[in-house]
């Protein structure tokens, strides 16, 4: 059910069917040295050990080098965290082609430096410890084998632009699931062009089940390791509906050969993982159910794990529209990459806060949600940026830019000196969506596929300034007001200046309709959480009552107004307070006893809404249709 979205010259553009394409500019090769011939060969003859086993075989051109240096990743791109995956090699060693030993030194954390001598054959081995499921990790079971090659497999240095095969030696009866394209004649072997696309690639090993669709003739799967309650027809028809979706969005062709949804099902996973052809998925398995409540279906990988059916929607099309955005359209840092360091980039706003916008607008405009669902679960994202005191201290830029030390490393003052760059990223992303409809016939969608066309393909990655200089070409004016304040700047956003362009405006009173608000409640500024017998603080917003009157995060709260307190018994009380009344908190902070006077403060206690304007224009509900393929409603 689509309605033809305004033609644009990024469409006219966007001609031919591009069937495979290379992760370009991989030229990390040294200069004057020929690429060796590089085989791995992965086994696990043990699975109950956790242990995978990798050897490395290197027939390199005849060369006067003495020596030869492997080096493991210290991350795997999409996870920007320093993971120091070398940490679970054990039992390395090296031989030549006869199986003569080789001596070898470790050079630092991750490199091993091996006296080859000048041979042009030789081959290394270690083991690897893979007893963690994540979509970034490693894991080897009695049940299965799923890993990221980036976390097992070292890369012989100077060669990251060089071809490799990977064989997988399974074990009876299991299968082999990956996104490498297979070696002819070559049971469960696979090809890389080089070095980003082999580490781009994760595989299950194991009786997984296979939900299977094509779209435009390009086959995908759903690859399914675990139980749940998922229907699995319907699974396969509203993930299709998000691929299709989503093709037609950036212009119809399909820029990959076949694609893998890899999911796997435990009672406490979650969290998703983008490739160019495939997706590592992790689902809680009793997760696929229907809302419980209003809005709560953000998929932030690093939050708790979505446990609706919606949810998991939401994860399939944010992981999915990656392909496009961050694998393809590259940020600066992002690709070819450097796998013994941070790779820096001041857009992970928009590879991942645009890439969360368009998760929920893909299953808006595929009808897997309704508008009323959309302008909830978007109010709900509003309001959780508001209370958020970081907001004001960290721009979206500063927020991408230390990713690696910050977003990925948060503690209890996160929420008062950061701003996650996934939920202010979507939320600039919507912004800015308005501005350009509001400024001319294009939109956010024709920004993507410039950048796709004309970056992409042209094998270019961006930089922020291309990216403002892509919204201003199709906003048809300067965007540079937006982008100081909200991008590089820390202002708050002017939501209603841009919802006004859609018809909408948000309505923050917290008033169920439009005719009556509700009463004050009193304000403490805390979030507190219960640990066994013990009611814990578990962090305190900055400027709040809790804040300035000295409650601490990891407080024990033993007794308000010195009634013994638990989480219930406190809430219940509390939502009993009137903004400006004192109460008295006991409190352990480490092992002394002490008591805490308040002052309650007030908040509008309840929840944002995005209300239809009286007496909506032609234009406000031509634009409204043209974003969310549904006629403006009341
Ligand atoms: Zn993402």
């Amino acid at each position: 059910m689509r309605r033809g979205s305004a033609s644009t010259f990024a469409t006219l553009l966007a001609a031919a069917l591009v069937i495979a394409s290379a992760v370009a500019g991989s030229a990390q090769q040294k200069p004057g040295a020929a690429a060796p011939d590089i085989s791995y060969m992965v086994s696990m003859s043990k699975p109950h050990t956790h242990l995978l086993e990798v050897e490395i075989r290197i027939h390199a051109r005849p060369t006067a080098r003495l020596e030869s240096d492997l080096v493991m990743p210290v991350w795997t791109p999409g996870s920007y965290m320093v993971r120091e995956f070398a940490r679970h090699v054990q039992d390395f060693a090296a031989t030549d082609a006869g199986g003569k030993a080789l001596t070898w030194t470790k050079l630092n954390k991750n490199t091993w430096r091996i006296r080859t001598l000048g041979a042009s054959d030789w081959r290394a081995t270690y083991r690897v410890y893979a007893n963690e499921l994540s979509v970034r990790t490693n894991e080897l079971n009695s049940d299965h084998a799923f890993w990221n090659n980036a976390a097992l497999l070292m890369y012989p240095e100077g060669f990251l632009g060089a071809p490799s095969t990977l064989q997988v030696i399974a074990p009876q009866p299991w299968r082999v699931a990956t996104g490498l394209p297979p070696v002819p004649g070559q049971k469960n072997t696979f090809r890389a062009e080089n070095f980003d696309v082999l580490y781009d690639a994760p595989v299950e090993v194991s009786n997984f089940k296979t939900l299977s669709f094509e779209v435009k003739g390009v086959p995908h799967r759903i690859v399914i390791d675990g139980e749940g309650n998922y229907e699995p027809e319907r699974m396969r028809s509203d993930v299709k509906k998000i691929v299709e979706t989503q093709v037609e969005l950036m212009g119809g062709e399909i820029p990959y050969r076949d694609y893998t949804f890899f999911l796997h099902l435990r009672s406490n996973a979650g969290g998703g993982l983008e490739h160019r052809n495939s997706t590592a998925l992790g689902y809680p398995s009793f997760g696929f159910g229907p809302e419980r409540d209003e809005g709560g279906s953000a998929a932030a990988p690093a939050g708790p794990p979505p446990r609706t059916y919606r949810g998991f929607l939401s994860l399939v099309s944010h992981e999915f529209f990656h392909l496009w955005n961050v694998k393809r359209i590259r940020p600066d840092a992002l690709g070819p990459f450097d796998y013994t360091k941070e790779n820096y980039t001041k857009l992970l706003w928009v590879a991942e806060g645009i890439t969360d916008y368009f998760d929920r607008l893909m299953l808006r405009r595929a009808d897997l949600i309704s508008e009323q669902d959309y302008r909830r679960d978007t109010a709900k994202a509003i309001q959780d940026l508001q209370k958020t005191p970081g907001r004001l201290i960290q721009s979206a830029e500063e927020a991408s830019f230390d990713a690696w030390i910050k977003y990925y490393r948060q503690d209890e003052n996160s929420v008062n000196s950061q701003i996650s760059y996934y939920d202010k990223g979507a939320i600039l992303g919507l912004l800015l969506d308005l501005e350009i409809r509001k400024r001319s016939e294009r939109s956010l969608d024709d920004v993507m596929r410039y950048l796709y066309n004309e970056f992409y393909k042209k094998d270019r990655n961006y930089t922020p300034e291309d990216f403002q200089k892509v919204c201003e070409l199709m906003a048809g004016a300067s965007l540079e007001p937006f982008f100081s304040r909200y991008v590089r700047g820390r202002e708050e956003l002017d939501y209603n200046g841009a919802f006004a362009a859609a018809g909408l405006y948000l309505d923050t009173s917290g008033a169920a309709d439009n005719s009556k608000r509700p009463a004050e409640k009193a304000y403490l500024g805390a979030d507190l959480a219960q640990e066994q017998d013990r009611l814990i603080v578990k962090r305190v917003y900055a400027g709040s009552p809790a804040y300035e009157q000295g409650l601490n995060a990891g407080d024990q709260i033993v007794a308000l107004n010195n009634m013994r307190a638990n989480k219930d018994f406190f809430d219940a009380r509390m939502a009993e307070r009137r903004p400006g009344d004192l109460i008295t908190l006991t409190v352990f902070r480490f092992d002394s006893l002490s008591s805490l006077p308040i002052k309650l403060g007030r908040t509008e206690g309840g929840s944002y809404r995005i209300v239809t304007v009286e007496n909506p224009t032609a234009a406000q509900r031509r634009i409204y249709e043209s974003w969310l393929r549904a006629p403006l409603s009341k």
